[in-house]
């Protein structure tokens, strides 16, 4: 048989499986607490901390998508401490990065009440736009290290091992081995990484090319043109 917990959350009763996170308890009884890093395909890390929750009898607000549910547990998911919290980190990544293609992340800044311009000295991070192979691009300015597209990329679903980390502090990244362009890697083109980027910064090579205002007939041109050097090539 197996074993449940129940415990309460924003004073509702809760019971669920033991060894659910706190996450998928809230998820249970349809309160919905905003995650970034998280996605149900990849491992969860608690990188993002955006899914701070408040833990009665806990000094430090805790990431609900690793916290596990224990019995008796009092937990707010809305309290004024995990908003601020939630704010700040939203306006930092807003005063860090360009979130224009992330509207979920731009809608929890309304959710929150935050100021995307409450540190308008910090240091942006920007970077060109990496156009190097013919399935997707990757422009880092708009990366928040979520980590997903890594995880996909190795043991969570690909075991490819084409992208990681690089640098250290502010200067960390998302790269390839030796920054080598991706033609180069053991990608394989899955586009797995691009399926769970939250912010745009790894986006499908057409709809970049189409937001750059190539037409759809240029495209295909383009890609027959390059279809057909493929085919002659020995
Ligand atoms: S490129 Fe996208 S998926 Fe990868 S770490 Fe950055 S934001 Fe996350």
């Amino acid at each position: 048989m197996v074993e449940k917990v129940t415990l309460i959350i924003d004073g509702q009763l809760v019971e669920i499986e033991s060894g659910a996170t706190l996450l998928e308890a809230s998820n249970k009884i349809g309160i919905k607490i905003p995650t970034i890093c998280y996605h149900e395909a990849t491992t969860s890390n608690a990188l993002c901390r955006i899914c701070v929750v408040e833990v009665e009898g806990q000094r430090l607000l805790q990431p609900a998508c690793i916290v596990k549910a224990t019995a008796g547990m009092q937990v707010k998911t809305k309290s004024e401490r995990v908003i601020r919290s939630r704010r700040t980190i939203l306006e930092m990544l807003s005063s860090t990065m360009d979130l224009s293609d992330a509207p979920e992340i731009l809608s929890m800044l309304e959710d929150c009440g935050a100021d995307a311009n409450r540190f308008p000295d910090a240091e942006r991070r920007e970077s060109e736009v990496k156009d190097d192979n013919p399935m997707y691009v990757r422009d880092y300015s708009k990366c928040l290290l979520c980590w997903r597209c890594v995880q996909v990329c190795a043991e969570d679903a690909q075991f490819t091992f084409a992208i990681n980390f690089s640098g250290r502090g502010f200067e960390t990244q998302i790269s390839t081995f030796f920054e080598k362009t991706i033609p180069e890697t053991t990608c394989v083109l899955c586009g797995q990484c691009v399926g769970v980027c939250p912010t745009g910064a790894l986006k499908p090579k057409r709809e970049y090319m189409l937001e750059q205002g190539i037409s759809p007939q240029e495209i295909s041109v383009m890609n027959t043109g390059r279809k057909k050097r493929k085919q002659k090539a020995p």
